[in-house]
């Protein structure tokens, strides 16, 4: 955490970016930062959730914009196993990982995280977010990146409460659309809202908002083609649909 001095020195306050944490409990190793240091002490790490059943360009576009608009050093694609708030995906795990694998191939710009997949039973993110929080420490930040309709839905999400206090959210909603003003959601976005200069700087416990362009895809509609024998090609990469043609995905 960057902290001011009365004198206005700015200083680095270790293991301290936790929301709630204070720099004066544990007698913190303090050191001077150069002004331009000041935004940037933390590694940022994204995660991009979803069933991508199967990955699409509206999901890479997405994921990509997000990681360079952001400037996040990791953009991890984490597929989930069977997420408690959906039914379970008519394709297995193992194929959907496989597509998304293949989706990544020769993109360095994003990662797949396979952790849930390998996880028995029902997915909760904010099992995954402890998990990864355990695992990179208290000195990384950490966003979890969701859509409008997510973030309207998360009272119904295992824990909610606690997924700020793991990670930032970051909502992208499309141009145009309103946020709640009123509700348990709107509480928490009046009592998190933050911006993009709390990603390097703090580790956790922000909500930004982004607006953003989603390309007309999805996976209902790739699998609807499909199925009436019509092709997706275009709207997903080459690879995926040859992994799909070659296994007879999504025919019934
Ligand atoms: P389905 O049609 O089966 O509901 P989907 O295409 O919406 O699937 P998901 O795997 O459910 O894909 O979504 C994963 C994430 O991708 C979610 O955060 C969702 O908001 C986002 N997303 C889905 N479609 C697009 C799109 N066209 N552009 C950008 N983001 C998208």
């Amino acid at each position: 955490m960057a902290v001011q001095s009365p004198q206005g020195r700015v200083y680095r306050v270790s293991r301290k970016h936790l929301p709630g944490s204070s720099a004066a409990t544990d007698g913190g190793q303090c050191t001077e930062l150069a002004g331009d240091q000041v935004a940037q002490n933390l590694k940022t790490i994204a995660l991009f959730g979803g069933t991508f059943n199967p990955v699409h360009f509206g999901h890479l576009r997405m994921a990509l914009e997000l990681k360079e608009a952001l400037g996040f050093d990791e953009m991890r694609l984490l597929p989930s196993h069977q997420p408690a708030h959906r039914g379970e995906p008519e394709v297995s795990a193992e194929d959907r990982c496989a597509m998304l694998a293949l989706a990544l191939e020769n993109c360095p710009e994003l990662v797949l995280d396979d952790r849930e997949l390998k996880r028995a039973g029902a997915t909760y993110t904010v099992d995954t977010l402890e998990e990864l929080r355990s695992e990179l420490g208290d000195d990384v930040s950490i966003s979890f990146c969701m859509g409008l309709d997510s973030l309207l839905g998360l009272p119904g999400w295992h824990r909610w409460e606690k997924l700020v206090a793991l990670a930032h959210l970051v909502v992208v909603t499309r141009p145009g659309w309103q946020l709640p003003r009123e509700g348990e959601v709107a509480e928490l976005l009046a009592q998190h809202r933050g911006d993009s200069s709390h990603l390097a700087s703090e580790a956790a416990g922000r909500i930004l908002v982004r607006e953003q362009t989603l390309l007309p895809i999805s996976a209902t509609a790739v699998r609807e083609l499909i199925r009436h024998g019509r092709s997706p090609r275009f709207l997903l990469p080459e690879r995926v649909l040859d992994y799909i043609q070659t296994h007879q995905l999504y025919r019934s």
